[in-house]
């Protein structure tokens, strides 16, 4: 036993700092962990879970569509956004108590409390108590980067998106990141008239460029508009609506602005700079492959270190280090082959390795592609292509990236996961019966790759 508080006290109850608490309490280790906002973090609260729920929502608007082609008349007479907002709501304050009550039965202290550093084994809560710990994990995710414009203060982030009081008939959306794609389809499939600003050339540059470039194009189809190369610079309060004005000096009006332009970590104001903990030029956390930081016995997970900002390497992370700690396993999360999918309309889901990093990387590859309109949209009136890809390492066979557009993607994209994961070659996928008529079986039958990097 050590003279400390805690054996661990941990910073933030988001994905991370609930599983990492959690494990450490049921191995013995006496866990405190402070929460300011809500409990389950950014995920449960203001992140996968409601946008899921919001893009299911507007997924039924599509349905309704292609079930006129499959003899339904549907006449659909009112959509409630409140409605939604409400049982969503509902929804998320079930998952808060399961939370809560994971870590009560767990044993896990919990402090409803912004906390702060005081010195490197003092952590300090809003109501002044102080807590001493061997161990300190910082586990307090990230917050949405507004740009500092004349006017910023009439946009909002995806925290408010979801929690308006009404649907807006008019969003305009800044940024060309997964969120602000995902946040077009929504609002689009919900009704409202959608604008989508990006200041690159191109949309989703983090996955495999043919993904962005159909998605681009898969919205532009369904009415969503887009502007490339724009920037909002100002915005103003008019009496019809808010007035943004953008770099090429092209204004646009509407009832929403929503600014999806990145995420900081927040290490802002919490004692991690006075005691020299070291951060990079974003301000993330640096920490080594055993998530520690420069000072050893404060770690860092999940989007504070801004390695991959995703809740299931939030969740590994705080397992395995939480494992590590109090059960003597030798546990590491390996950042390779991470699956992620984006809940846009249509769907993008992806694992493994881009065509573009692969020619960075030197590798020598076959590309495999398919773009098809899949049988449930023969029937209906809506236009819309599944595109797939397969990146095949020329050396070894080894299928080293898999990426796909198209209703169901993420869904099929966890299993192809596992097979890359797993070292699966082209030769395997070939010899791999399908399930017919699936989407999913297209992914075996490619057999002619469409060009080649030597
Ligand atoms: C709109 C949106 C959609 C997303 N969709 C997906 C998705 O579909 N799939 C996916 O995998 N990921 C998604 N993410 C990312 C995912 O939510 C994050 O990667 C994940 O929540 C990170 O977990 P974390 O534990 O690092 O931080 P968080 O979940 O952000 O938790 C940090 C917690 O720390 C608390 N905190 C901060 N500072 C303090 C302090 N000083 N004292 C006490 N508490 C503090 C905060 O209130 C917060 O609750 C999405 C994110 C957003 C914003």
């Amino acid at each position: 036993m050590t003279d400390y508080d805690f054996d661990l006290y941990v910073l933030g109850g988001g994905s991370g700092g609930v599983r990492a608490s959690r494990i450490a309490a049921t191995h013995g280790a006496r866990v405190g962990v402070a929460e300011e906002r809500y409990m389950g973090g950014t995920c449960v609260n203001v992140g996968c879970i409601p946008k899921k729920l919001l893009a299911y929502s507007a997924g039924f608007g599509h349905g309704f569509e292609d079930a006129k082609g499959y003899g339904w008349d549907c006449g659909v007479n009112r959509f409630s956004w409140p409605d939604l907002i409400r049982n969503k709501d509902a929804e998320i304050s079930r998952l808060n108590g399961v939370y809560r009550r994971l870590m009560d039965r767990a044993g896990v202290t919990i402090h409803d409390s912004r906390a702060t550093l005081v010195d490197a084994h003092t952590v300090e809560i809003a109501d002044g108590q102080r807590f001493t710990a061997d161990r300190i994990l910082i586990a307090t995710g990230g917050w949405p980067f507004v740009p500092d414009i004349p006017g910023r203060e009439l946009a909002i982030t995806s925290n408010e998106a979801f929690h308006l009081p009404d649907l807006p008939r008019r969003v305009l959306i800044a940024g060309g990141g997964y969120i602000a794609v995902e946040f077009a389809g929504i609002f689009a499939g919900l009704g409202a008239e959608v604008t989508l600003m990006h200041r690159g050339t191109a949309i989703l540059t983090a996955f495999d460029h043919e993904l962005g470039v159909r998605l681009l194009h898969e919205m532009k189809t369904h009415g969503i508009a887009t502007h490339l190369l724009t920037v909002i610079v100002k915005l103003e309060k008019t009496a019809s609506g808010i007035l943004a004005t953008c770099n090429n000096g092209q204004t646009y009006e509407a009832d929403c602005v929503l600014f999806a332009t990145g995420r900081k970590p927040m290490t802002d104001g919490i004692g991690l700079a006075e005691l020299g903990v070291a951060m990079d030029s974003e301000g993330a956390v640096i920490v080594d492959e055993d998530d520690r930081t420069n000072i050893p016995h404060i770690f860092a997970i999940g989007d504070v270190t801004n390695q991959l900002n995703l809740t299931p390497v939030a969740t590994a992370k705080g397992q395995a280090l939480a494992e590590r700690l109090f059960a003597g396993k030798d546990r590491h999360v390996s950042l390779e082959n991470v699956p992620t999918a984006i809940f846009s309309s249509p769907p993008i889901a992806t694992v493994g390795i881009s065509e573009e990093q692969a020619a960075e990387r030197g590798l020598s590859v076959k590309i495999f592609k398919e773009s098809f309109r899949p049988l449930k949209h023969r029937l209906s009136e809506r236009d819309q292509e599944t595109f797939m890809k397969l990146i095949v390492d020329n050396a070894t066979d080894r299928v080293l990236g898999c990426h796909m557009i198209g209703d169901d993607a993420a869904e099929m994209m966890q299993g192809f996961a596992v097979a890359i994961t797993a070292g699966a070659t082209k030769a395997m996928f070939n010899d791999t019966i399908g399930i017919h008529p699936t989407s999913a079986e297209e992914f075996l039958t490619m057999r002619t790759p469409v060009a080649a990097s030597m």
